[in-house]
């Protein structure tokens, strides 16, 4: 998200909008229409949370949220009446080019919304809690038990903390040694500040890797980039055990019952889950 957001800031900045086209009325929400962003100017691209924010001078915000499969990207404008493929909507921009939200699934529906104001005025950027990366161990955790949860879940909640995945939650609750299931609220002081610690490291990380990988564009698959996510059966990196794993309706996440969990292994919740 983070390499998505500064490649098309390069990309975009300090081009005008031409046109405006709704291919899917379904994903373009709010009031105000697509066909408003015509003449503004992208002032910048950034990433906050798990949202795209395009500033359009000189009062206009297009805020994007791709969910599990919007893809958002340059293409080359239609041709003839017919809509491109999986196309949703798109800005063509004074150098021929659109910047065009596609969809692959046919459920998460990704989605964008045209802003009257700065990103601030849209709720989705309003409701989003402070960034991870350099939070303390304080600030995790206020942001973690105002109210209290359960680990995982509050990890991946973006009004509590910004924009941490499934993915890199999993990998900084197995840095930090912390259990995936265990109440918010009963974590000690050394936990929230391992947490802090693991977070810092993990996210960091993650950044570095996206940037090398699209400055050269050679993604080193021969690299084991995650701990746990995705090693599922795996021999943990720290002591050896076999990761184990926990599903859930939407997804899995998989940590160390040695050195996470003190040797408690998860039931599957999917089921839970489904008879709630
Ligand atoms: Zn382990």
């Amino acid at each position: 998200m983070e390499a998505l957001a500064r490649g098309l800031d390069a990309a975009l900045r300090g081009r005008r909008v031409v046109a405006a086209r709704t291919y899917s009325p379904a994903t373009v929400q709010g009031s105000v229409p697509l066909d408003a962003a015509v003449g503004a100017v992208v002032e910048g691209v950034e990433r906050r949370g798990k949202l795209i924010v395009m500033r359009l001078g000189p009062r206009l915000t297009l805020v994007t949220h791709l969910m599990q499969a919007g893809r958002l990207g340059l293409a080359s404008p239609p041709s003839g009446s017919r809509p491109p493929r999986r196309a949703c909507a798109g800005l063509e921009l004074d150098d021929g080019r659109e910047v065009r939200l596609r969809e692959l699934s046919t459920t998460h529906r990704a989605w964008m919304r045209l802003v009257e104001g700065p990103p601030e005025d849209d709720p989705a950027v309003a409701a989003l809690g402070p960034e991870p990366l350099g939070l303390t161990a304080d600030g995790w955790r206020r942001a973690l038990t105002e109210p209290p949860g359960v680990l995982h879940t509050a990890l991946r909640q973006g009004r509590r903390v910004a924009g941490v995945g499934r993915c890199y939650a999993s990998e900084i609750m197995w840095a930090a040694r912390l259990a995936p299931l265990a109440r918010t609220d009963r974590l000690d002081d050394a936990a929230w500040q391992r947490l802090a610690t693991a977070a810092d490291r993990v996210l960091a990380d993650a950044v570095e890797r996206e940037e090398r990988t699209v400055t050269t564009d050679l993604p080193d698959k021969h690299t084991r980039v995650t701990a746990v996510h995705g090693h599922h059966g795996e021999p943990c990196l720290r002591c050896g055990t076999a990761l184990a794993r926990v599903g859930f309706r939407d997804y899995e996440l998989v940590y160390c019952p040695a050195c996470q969990t003190d040797g408690k292994r998860y039931s599957d919740r999917r089921m839970d889950r489904l008879l709630r």
